[in-house]
């Protein structure tokens, strides 16, 4: 999966916080946090995308997250975490992608 410089949602530039490994190597924390929006994707060297984290859900702090490595997917709310059949994310059309985790899961 690609990089990402921009946020998917909003186009602008993702905060980008790099940090050292434990065993030694670049990882980088990108994000854009907003009033409509929270994205994170992990990235580490020299693997690429490593992780991504989207809120689902900004009233009721819903968070999809992909685990790219083991290819999981998994809905978090609060302690409560459903896994859900992993699938590349398109974040080409940013809403229609929430829409279909929001499918997946509703939390009571
Ligand atoms: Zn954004």
């Amino acid at each position: 999966m690609k990089d990402f410089i921009n946020c998917p949602k909003c186009n602008k530039p993702l905060l980008n916080e790099a940090s050292i490994t434990r065993d030694g190597r670049d990882i980088w924390n990108k994000r854009c946090i907003s009033a409509s929006h929270s994205f994170t994707c992990i990235v580490i060297d020299p693997d690429g995308v490593s992780a991504i984290m989207i809120v689902t859900d900004i009233n009721n702090n819903v968070i999809a997250n992909w685990k790219m490595d083991n290819q999981t997917l998994c809905i978090v709310k609060g302690k409560n975490v459903v896994n859900i059949p992993f699938f590349e994310p398109d974040f080409s059309d940013y809403d229609k992608l929430i829409q279909k985790l929001k499918t997946y899961v509703t939390f009571s």
